[in-house]
């Protein structure tokens, strides 16, 4: 591969992948955008909305004075969250949707540029200076911070085909998440049509790494991002690989997002 990946060190591999984001931390919105022409957005729209976070008060059970009353709200972990992308949608829709003013996002990226974008953009939301949106630096494969059956809903979006250890992090996510909690990924797929297929790699390996030269001067970076997206597992074997890591996997276990580009695995903690 560009970088050799397959024949670097591990920890190298770490180091080059944080190299990627601390290069592209500032461009990163703005080449979503170019590069997907714009679909990423509907992608992480539509992700957050069928997750429907957050506990309506209007629907949750009615305490008597002989129950507890409810916990109140969402602990939700968005890891790899760089600069806030899900987290800003699902505080959005817990709280225009589902009229939660509790639900909480914890964003987790081990990349600090990354995070420090986050922060930016968090002080002009209406999240600033509350407790209800916090960035923490971490890695996923090691959540050590993290309390174990403390989480409601774990997300990850475009984030898993960057780990080292991608069984080690669906580990942490079973150790994290509550029973009955809910892991949640949105990342690149495998496209089903090879038309479309095709059609789609002459975009992603022509297209892309030449916008990243043109737009952020940094052609190396997207040439990775292109080239991590082609050795992600396919949609069956990423399944297979959620359910041993002891998730529960909902019907088929994935949803595709436009003809496979993108798809959306669940797995429920038992
Ligand atoms: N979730 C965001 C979104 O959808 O816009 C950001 C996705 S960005 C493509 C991938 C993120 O994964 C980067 O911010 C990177 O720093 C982070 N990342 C890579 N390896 C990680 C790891 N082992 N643990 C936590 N975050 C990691």
């Amino acid at each position: 591969t560009h970088f050799g990946f397959e024949t670097v060190a591990e920890g190298v591999k770490e180091q080059r992948v944080g190299a990627v984001f601390s290069s592209v931390a500032a461009s990163y919105d703005t080449m979503n955008d170019l590069m997907s022409l714009g679909i990423h957005r509907l992608w992480k729209d539509h992700f957050v909305r069928n997750l429907n976070p957050g506990r309506n008060p209007l629907t949750a059970p009615p305490s008597s004075t002989s129950t507890p009353p409810a916990p109140q709200g969402w602990n939700i972990l968005d890891i790899a969250g760089g600069t806030g992308d899900i987290a800003f949608r699902l505080l959005d829709h817990a709280s225009t949707i589902n009229h939660d003013a509790h639900t909480t996002v914890t964003v987790a990226d081990i990349n600090p540029d990354m995070l420090a974008e986050g922060r930016k953009r968090a002080l002009s939301s209406p999240y600033a200076r509350t407790s209800r949106l916090s960035f923490v630096e971490a890695n996923a494969e090691s959540l050590t911070t993290i309390p174990s059956s403390s989480i409601d809903l774990y997300t990850v979006a475009f984030g898993i085909r960057n780990f080292t250890h991608k069984d080690a992090a669906l580990r942490e996510a079973y150790r994290v998440l509550k029973p009955g909690g809910v892991f949640a990924c949105l990342e690149f797929s495998k496209v089903n049509s090879p038309l479309f297929d095709a059609v789609y790699k002459r975009w992603s390996f022509a297209a892309i790494p030449l916008i990243g030269q043109l737009v952020a001067g940094d052609r190396d970076s997207y040439q990775y991002l292109v080239e991590s997206i082609e050795r992600f597992p396919s949609q069956t074997e990423f399944r297979d690989m959620i359910k041993v890591a002891g998730f529960l996997v909902p019907g088929k276990g994935w949803e595709d997002l436009t003809g496979g580009i993108a798809a959306i695995h669940k797995g429920v903690k038992p």
